[in-house]
């Protein structure tokens, strides 16, 4: 019997003791860093001498550690393997399956200080971020498991005279799962499980940025008890072998989360079907976003400001739910911008696993350029309140970053930057402000403060994002309580953590027997 599902909760690090655990736990991984990672294909550990290196963001002389990186040949060797496994793997009984992703939730569970450790030195988590990150890891497993059982065995059909009829869902087959690196651990475990617990073969290729944290989560499974011949590891970049692994007449679905550009890429090579291929493969995407907070004149002034703060700059503003536009009555406006800006000034930018740090690094230095390249035009398109001049340290830091008076057909109020920058447009009332946040190709999260009714009706009635929060920050889903993934270019809206999910990585089967 499988008790309900809870979210894991979070340790909170302002406390000592867990901060000093944390700090112990990056102490550790520290001292065990700059390891070689195998390819795993076929359940064999495959060295290839193609590296991929994983550097720590904060302190880029710090290696990770290097991955093996796949040959076009191992990559397309790898969903072989896949295919040949799936009639094996998908007669496995449901319940084990879900056994095994119960167990992963377990094993995460003890490890969870270990985790969030490899997301603060891999991916310049601070402690709180990693500790969001591995909860919702765990969460992902809890609640895949959960859904499983329900999907499991017939299910119930009308029944017609004379008839008996069910109804089973059936794996697909071979999945292809590429994740982005900015939740390298909790979104590659959601589209892995979520495919693995379902009956699928999977063929994981991780993000280049964060390579490490993905070896370490199979690592993981296959000792939850995930067999290595259902999951093939093939780290290696996206343009060498992306293309072909998404190709392969033999992969039947991708489950990719990342950029529009890439997105739409799969999308597109992964309808044409190639000579031997006797489906139509399957997308689930999910991709960028735009995501906009509307502050209403009537609305709880000092929890706006804290609402946008957190959406804009947690994570160092990378995260696909992230607010970058910051819509704001003219009746406020200017007040507003004071306070945000004052906000901001205050934030202690530096190494992820510095506690006092309320903002560490960005992924890259080529993220970094983007960015500065991003906060450029924006100081033509609008007026620098906070921000805007580079860290200089050897991390790829940047300040918290604001633009005032941006119009919204400006770029950076348009395009997606990825990084800690909000632009802050002013509206002339809640209808216009829901016009402009509404202006966009993508349509993934987006907030409202505001205490007048009528508006809270027209936001949800009329703000067209697949996740919308009222008086609330516009990030932080929480797995089973706001499933996840948005409208327009932001994606397939496939909403991870909710109860259509697994769906996707099934089809079903209907049978009727004649009885009489
Ligand atoms: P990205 O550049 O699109 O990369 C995502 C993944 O795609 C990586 O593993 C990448 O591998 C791979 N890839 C690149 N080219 C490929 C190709 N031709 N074929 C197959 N795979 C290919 O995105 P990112 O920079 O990692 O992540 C940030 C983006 O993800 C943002 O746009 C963000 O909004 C979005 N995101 C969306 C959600 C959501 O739920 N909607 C959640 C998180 C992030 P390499 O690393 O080797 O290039």
């Amino acid at each position: 019997m499988i008790t309900p599902f809870q979210n894991e909760p979070y340790l909170n690090y302002t406390v000592a003791t867990n901060r000093q655990a944390m700090l112990a736990a990056v102490a550790d991984l520290r001292a065990n860093l700059g390891k070689d990672h195998p390819l795993l294909i076929a359940g064999e550990r495959i060295h290839t001498e193609d590296k991929q290196r994983s550097v720590n963001p904060s302190n880029p002389s710090e290696l990770i550690g290097t991955v093996s990186k796949a040959s076009p040949e191992l990559a397309t060797k790898a969903v072989d393997a896949a295919y040949a496994y799936f009639p094996e793997w998908s007669r496995t009984d449901a319940m084990d399956r879900v056994a095994m992703a119960l167990r992963a939730a377990q094993l995460l569970r003890e490890r969870k200080l270990h985790f969030n450790a490899w997301l603060t030195l891999e991916s310049g988590k601070t402690f709180a971020e990693a500790e969001g990150e591995t909860a919702e890891a765990i969460d992902f497993c809890e609640y895949y498991a959960r859904e499983m059982a329900r999907l499991s065995g017939a299910q119930e059909v009308v029944q017609l005279p004379g008839e008996r009829g069910e109804m089973h869902y059936l794996p697909l087959g071979v999945g292809v799962v590429i994740p982005p690196w900015n939740f390298p651990l909790a979104i590659l475990t959601g589209m892995t499980v979520a495919a693995l617990v379902t009956g699928n073969t999977v063929v994981l290729k991780p993000s280049s940025e964060t390579p490490i944290m993905a070896a370490a989560l199979c690592d993981l499974l296959l000792e939850a008890g995930f067999p290595a011949k259902a999951l093939q590891f093939v780290p290696g970049s996206g343009s060498q072998i992306g293309d072909l692994i998404v190709q392969h007449s033999k992969t039947r679905f991708i489950a990719f989360t990342g950029s529009r550009d890439v997105g739409l890429r799969i999308n597109e090579l992964a309808a044409k079907p190639q000579p031997g291929q006797i489906w139509i493969k399957r997308v689930v995407a999910e991709m960028g976003g735009k995501d906009a907070i509307v502050v209403d004149a009537e609305s709880d002034f000092d929890k706006a400001v804290e609402g946008v703060f957190f959406s804009a700059f947690g994570y160092q503003g990378q995260k696909c739910s992230a607010c970058s536009r910051a819509i704001v009555h003219t009746d406020i406006y200017d007040k507003f911008v004071e306070h945000l800006a004052a906000k901001a000034a205050t934030v202690q930018v530096g190494e992820a696993d510095e506690p006092a740090n309320y903002m560490g690094p960005v992924i890259s230095a080529s993220a970094k350029k983007s960015i500065e390249k991003y906060i450029e035009i924006g100081k033509t398109e609008g007026r620098l309140v906070a921000g805007g001049t580079p860290i200089a340290k050897d991390g790829y830091f940047l300040p918290p970053t604001i633009i005032a008076d941006v119009d919204g057909k400006a770029r950076i109020f348009q395009e997606e930057i990825f990084g800690p920058v909000l632009s802050v447009t002013r509206a002339k009332d809640f209808e216009h402000a829901l016009a402009l946040a509404n202006d966009s190709v993508y349509g993934l999260t987006g907030a409202v403060y505001t205490t007048n009714p009528a508006h809270i009706k027209a936001a949800r009635e009329r703000f067209f994002v697949g996740n919308l929060y009222v008086n609330r920050k516009c990030t932080g889903a929480m797995v089973g309580a706001h499933p996840f993934g948005g409208f327009n270019m932001s994606g397939t809206d496939s909403k991870a953590g909710g109860p259509d999910y697994l769906l996707l990585f099934l089809q079903a089967k209907s049978i009727a027997e004649k009885v009489s």
